[in-house]
């Protein structure tokens, strides 16, 4: 769905359909260019990563392979708990692989700094985040972004994969979600 499908539900667009799948081409190319020569593993963070996943990975006009995860650090809720859980392992053994998790959003930054500690202690050679979008404001701790999409400011955002209680993954925009729809 569009945006103008629910603009009740919306106070801003902030990257468009468009904009998303230009930046992603611009990404892949530099994937591409970077790991020259190598394996690559992209792992998804489900399920807010399928989107990214499904597009940047048709833009790299080259092998690749491809593994999921599930983790929690959020419920249903806007805000994040810091606790995260597998809920999804890899069925992928990470020893000597070269590694490129592919997330939706980079927002208090404790997923991703639990992900790249666990993956590293699995015996990966290298490990290297692509995230479509980064909350600047929001991070607490420190992570270690190689590919970024988009800074965006600290509001709550929906669409491309992003969910609000498991609506609105299927908008095509990603958008600030107006208070009143979980005041
Ligand atoms: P973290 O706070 O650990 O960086 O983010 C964990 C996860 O929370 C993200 O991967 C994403 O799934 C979700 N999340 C963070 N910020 C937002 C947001 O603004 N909107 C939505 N829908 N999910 C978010
Ligand atoms: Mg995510
Ligand atoms: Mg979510």
């Amino acid at each position: 769905m569009r945006a103008a499908d629910i603009s009740d539900d919306l106070t801003e667009i902030l990257v468009t359909e468009e904009q998303i799948q230009d930046k992603l081409q611009e990404l892949a190319e530099q994937v591409l260019v970077d790991y020259e020569g190598k394996d690559l593993l992209l792992v998804g963070v489900l399920k807010g990563a399928v989107m990214v996943m499904a597009d940047f990975a048709r833009a790299l006009p080259r092998h690749i392979m491809m593994d999921w995860m599930a983790v929690s650090s959020y419920g249903t809720g806007t805000r994040s708990s810091g606790v995260v859980q597998i809920r999804k392992d890899l069925d992928t053994d990470l020893h000597d692989k070269d590694v490129l998790i592919v997330e939706d959003i980079i927002d208090s930054g404790l997923t991703l700094s639990w992900l790249l500690e666990n993956f590293a202690s699995r015996g990966a050679k290298s490990v290297s985040v692509l995230a479509l979008l980064r909350k600047p404001d929001a991070m607490k701790v420190h992570v270690e972004c190689r590919y970024v999409g988009f800074d965006i400011p600290n509001d709550f955002v929906v669409g491309y994969g992003l969910d609000y209680a498991e609506k609105y993954r299927n908008l095509r925009d990603v958008a600030v979600l107006a208070p009143h729809v979980y005041a």
